[in-house]
């Protein structure tokens, strides 16, 4: 059993946070044996603050350059949870997008991914390895670094769980699963138990950023089940699928 998961920086603020999901995701290999890659997106507001930070040195900066700078985010994520997952003795390594064989367009921070090469991946799997991959990012065939768009780790995730073949793709974040209307906007928004790809499409469409748009376009195109869930406790989240019932 081959699963994906997803943690994004809203579950990942702190040192203490990171050691939770740490010891949630080991506890999960220890019981079940799963072979797991975990995507991660940047620490908390980690992208914003290096935005703000590129535009106090220039009004204008180089797509490529802001892509060199917030690519980095990530991968502070990914290397982290690896060093705690490795305190509670599990084998683990963190790889970069290029490292996952992530190949994009070279459209800086808007960037497609044209295939991926998952070898490297999948042998680290094999030797039993816990893969924590560094979300938002790819290379381009000249070795470019690019980034997916904003939210761009739901892409990674769901794109590397057709490329592996995964048996399930999990996205969890900070509120329990799709609802309605944004929960911390609506209060009285519900949390819907199942949704179909065309209308999660219809709430990303119109910026509910529970699910990049492009994200739940690839997961449609390819069959992807996704489950969106809260990182913070066990309660049931959201299935996406082809049908809603
Ligand atoms: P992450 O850091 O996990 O990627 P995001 O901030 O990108 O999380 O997305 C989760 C946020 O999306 C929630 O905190 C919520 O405020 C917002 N959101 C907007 N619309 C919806 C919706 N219809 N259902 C759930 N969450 C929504
Ligand atoms: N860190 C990136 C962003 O803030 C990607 C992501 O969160 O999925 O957009
Ligand atoms: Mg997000």
């Amino acid at each position: 059993m081959l699963i994906v998961q997803k943690y994004g920086g809203s579950s990942l603020r702190n040192p203490e946070r990171i050691k939770v999901l740490a010891k949630r995701i080991a506890t999960l290999k220890e019981r079940k044996k799963y072979s797991m890659v975990i995507v991660v997106s940047a620490l908390g507001d980690t992208t914003d603050r290096l935005l703000r930070l590129s535009s106090q040195v220039c009004s204008d900066p180089p797509q490529r350059e802001l892509d060199m700078l917030i690519s980095t985010g990530e991968q502070i994520s990914a290397s982290l949870l690896t060093m705690a997952l490795c305190s509670f003795g599990k084998r683990a390594i963190s790889l970069t997008g290029r490292q996952s064989g992530i190949i994009t367009d070279n459209f800086h921070t808007r960037a497609r991914i044209l295939s991926i090469d998952p070898g490297r991946l999948k042998r680290l799997l094999e030797e039993d390895n816990i893969v924590v991959v560094a979300g938002f990012q790819g290379i381009t065939s000249e070795s470019e670094i690019t980034t997916l768009g904003r939210g761009g780790s739901d892409l990674t995730a769901v794109a590397l769980a057709v490329a592996l073949k995964a048996d399930r793709c999990e996205i969890y974040t900070d509120v329990e699963g799709v609802y309605t209307a944004d929960p911390k906007i609506v209060p009285e928004a519900r949390r819907l138990k199942r949704i179909s790809y065309e209308e999660m499409l219809e709430l990303s469409s119109v910026g509910a950023k529970v699910l990049q748009l492009r994200a739940v376009e690839m997961a449609e195109k390819h069959n992807v089940h996704l489950y969106v869930a809260s990182s913070f406790n066990p309660k049931r989240g959201t299935l996406i699928s082809g049908r809603n019932r």
